[in-house]
């Protein structure tokens, strides 16, 4: 008979079953449950006043997700091109089902863009890119190092005609979660490491692209660059013609860096924690889902932290 004791903030409970009992707690709880087990890197072990049961020292580390940006501009489109009155509440949602409207099967998102820089746009990144760039992106021509997708409406703040632009830097974005403590309850150590290469600059190339392609608009929240160079922000009515290149100062981006940190979000897509491959690469299951290491411990159910590498748009 196995049995566990578990306890929420409501009640605490045991929990018997004549087999096994199936923990399976995604990329944020799996390592969290392990390490509290004894089964993580010793050093945060005992930091954390846990008992070693056994040394494997990938647990909570590569913790990966895709990192999101995103900016709202102001356009010409029409209160029916939006999902704005939907995601507001400005429509009745059941006269939009009885009526078979349109709008029930349009996810909002009409033009997605795998960006690349050009060999040239890489070589002038600084030196972080370039290692990055050289590992993954340069000789796999279908892997983009950002995804740029305009949504036609503003989820978080519906209002009359926005449409953000949603920027997911890939791949980059491994990290760490771990245990501070014994008690379920004790503040977790969590770095989410967004743009681990601390002195890598973001590149301003996928911004410009956007903002080049995107002129006839006016950008809310704006990058603050100062009034007069040719990144600021600038509101135009009607299309544009011939529309150039952003040209992009040093200042411009270090305000650009900074901006980006800031507002840097995820996209829910945590995964990697409790990674599939062998000890000496980190991993902490083997390929029968055993934890590596550990006689008896086995995960019967994959989730998220398994994953071993985030996926990118052409996986
Ligand atoms: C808003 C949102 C939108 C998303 N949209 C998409 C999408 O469109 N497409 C897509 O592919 N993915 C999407 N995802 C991601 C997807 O939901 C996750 O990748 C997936 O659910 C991960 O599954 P999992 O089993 O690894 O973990 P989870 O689904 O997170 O399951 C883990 C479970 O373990 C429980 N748990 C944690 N710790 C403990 C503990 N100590 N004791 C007991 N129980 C515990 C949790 O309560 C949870 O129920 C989205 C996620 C979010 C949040």
């Amino acid at each position: 008979m196995a049995s566990m004791s578990i306890r929420s903030y409501a009640f605490c409970s045991t929990i018997k079953a004549k087999k096994l009992v199936i923990i399976s707690a995604g990329a944020l709880g799996t390592p969290l449950v392990l390490e509290r087990s004894g089964v993580g890197n010793p050093e945060i072990l005992q930091k954390a006043d846990v008992e070693v049961v056994a040394e494997v020292l990938g647990v909570g580390g590569n913790y990966m997700d895709h990192p999101l940006l995103s900016y709202p501009y102001k356009t010409s489109l029409l209160p029916n091109e939006t999902v704005d009155a939907v995601n507001g509440g400005h429509v009745d949602i059941k006269h939009l089902i009885a009526t078979n409207a349109s709008i029930l099967s349009w996810n909002a998102i009409d033009v997605t863009s795998k960006v690349r820089p050009s060999d040239a746009k890489a070589a002038a990144l600084d030196p972080a890119f370039q290692t990055a760039w050289n590992k993954d992106f340069k000789n796999d021509l279908n892997r983009p190092v950002v995804i740029i997708s305009s949504l036609n409406g503003r989820p978080s703040r519906p209002s009359s005609r926005p449409v953000p632009v949603y920027v997911i830097v890939n791949p980059y974005s491994g990290a760490q979660i771990d245990i501070t403590g014994s008690d379920a309850r004790a503040p977790l150590d969590f770095q989410t490491d967004f743009f681990p290469m601390s002195r890598m600059s973001i590149p301003s190339s996928p911004y410009g692209h956007t903002k080049s392609s995107a002129r006839s608009c006016a950008v809310w929240t704006h990058p603050p660059f100062p009034a007069e160079p040719d990144a600021a922000c600038k509101e135009f009515d009607g299309p544009l013609n011939d529309v150039e290149d952003i040209m992009y100062t040093l200042k411009d981006d270090a305000i650009l860096d900074q901006w980006a940190r800031q507002r840097v979000g995820s996209t829910w897509h945590s995964m990697g924690t409790c990674k599939m491959a062998p000890q000496s690469e980190f991993g902490v299951v083997d390929a029968t889902l055993s934890v590596n290491g550990v006689k008896g411990l086995s995960r019967e159910y994959p989730s998220g932290d398994m994953i071993t590498f985030q996926l990118s748009a052409k996986e």
